[in-house]
């Protein structure tokens, strides 16, 4: 059996060793007698796993105490709609900057109930670039303010923290969060969904400071109350455990490769060589993005027509390179190379595109 570089956006590649671990634990966990998936969440083994995720993600994270961290099912999208009803409450303002299908994704699962204030938007850039700080027309006294840190499709990544005064600022990382060191302490709220850099699907992280959990927010059930999530340690009902566990198996080999700094590091080596290819291949390769503010995580880029972009998504399967087809919205190509792909998958690309061009350049 040979494992293919695995460019995919999310569900995306895991560290193998984590898989192997999986493997090993999924018919017995430890000497429970049992797998993982089959115990109960609030058994010695869950809780223990449970509590090693969170211990080990405050340390590659560099979570503060005064933030809790929560875990729950619904992915990304889910936390895009109980922000609004969390944070803010009837009638209030609540900021959004658009830098990209995702931005305009949280847009669409806030409620009714708010006032809903695009306060930038790139769209008439085509996602293309992140609107200058200065022209971003915040609302005094907002709830909150939400950016997008990195655009999975359109390939846009915030360099800088923005500074928003004194609205909490609330970021969806998603596809970014791990790759580099990060100031927890100038957010409000930093969410991921896990299957981009932390792990597996059907398990999001929610990072939020713990003044926030005492908001009042919009009338809503219990279950959408992150305050009360917090009270059972995200547990208040079953929790995605299996997916739980398969993240915290993720931090722990985040850890052991040297943590974000050294992911900061490959990440940086692995979007330069990329984006070199394309800027070095006379036209034949094109990134739209402003380089300025291209995203390290997810590059898009286009070929000269339809029939060489399907050539080299079919070839370059074939040359054991897979996922790289774009996304439905954008079309082109699109390498997605988190922290789980090496730095050779990376070169191994950038050898396939050479070759390729050549052959059809
Ligand atoms: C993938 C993604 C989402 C959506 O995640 P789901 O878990 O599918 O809801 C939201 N935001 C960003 C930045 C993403 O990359």
């Amino acid at each position: 059996m040979t494992r293919a570089y695995n460019f995919a956006p999310g569900p995306a590649a895991l560290p193998e060793p984590v898989l192997r671990q999986a493997q090993a634990d999924m018919l017995e966990y430890q000497d429970a007698g049992a797998s993982i998936v089959e115990l109960s969440h609030r058994g010695p083994e869950f809780v223990a796993v449970a509590s090693a995720a969170e211990a080990d993600l405050r340390k590659l994270v560099g979570i503060p105490d005064d933030y809790a961290v929560l875990f729950l099912g619904g992915g990304a999208t889910t936390q895009q709609a109980l922000l609004p009803l969390n944070l803010a409450s009837e009638g209030q303002t609540v900021d959004y900057v658009v830098t990209g299908h995702w931005g305009k994704t949280a847009l669409k699962q806030v409620d009714s109930r708010l006032k809903l204030n695009v306060a930038a938007s790139s769209e008439s850039d085509h996602f293309h670039s992140i609107p200058a700080r200065e022209t971003w027309k915040l609302t005094p006294g907002a709830a909150y303010v939400h950016v997008t840190a990195n655009e999975t499709i359109h390939g846009t990544e915030f360099r800088h923290t923005p500074d928003v005064g004194d609205a909490p600022l609330v970021a969806d990382f998603s596809s970014s969060i791990a790759s580099e060191p990060l100031d927890v302490s100038r957010y409000g709220v930093i969410y991921a969904g896990a299957q981009k850099n932390l792990g597996p699907v059907g398990v999001a992280v929610v990072i939020i400071r713990r003044d926030l959990l005492e908001r009042a927010g919009l009338p809503r059930a219990e279950i959408f109350n992150y305050g009360v999530h917090n009270k059972h340690e995200s547990m208040l009902n079953t929790p995605p455990s299996w997916n739980w566990y398969l993240a915290g198996l993720t931090f722990k080999w985040m850890l052991a490769e040297g943590g974000v700094a050294e992911f900061a590091r490959r990440s940086q080596v692995k979007a330069k060589m990329l984006y070199a290819a394309i800027d070095g291949s006379g036209g034949f390769y094109r990134n739209e993005v402003d380089p300025a503010v291209r995203s390290r995580m997810n590059v898009p880029f286009f070929l000269p027509d339809e029939t060489l972009t399907s050539k080299f998504v079919s070839e370059s399967k074939v040359a054991g390179l897979i996922s790289l087809k774009g996304h439905r919205v954008l079309g082109g190509i699109r390498a997605s190379i988190y922290n789980a792909m090496p730095v050779e998958g990376v070169r191994a690309l950038v050898d396939f595109m050479h070759d390729f061009q050549k052959r059809n350049g």
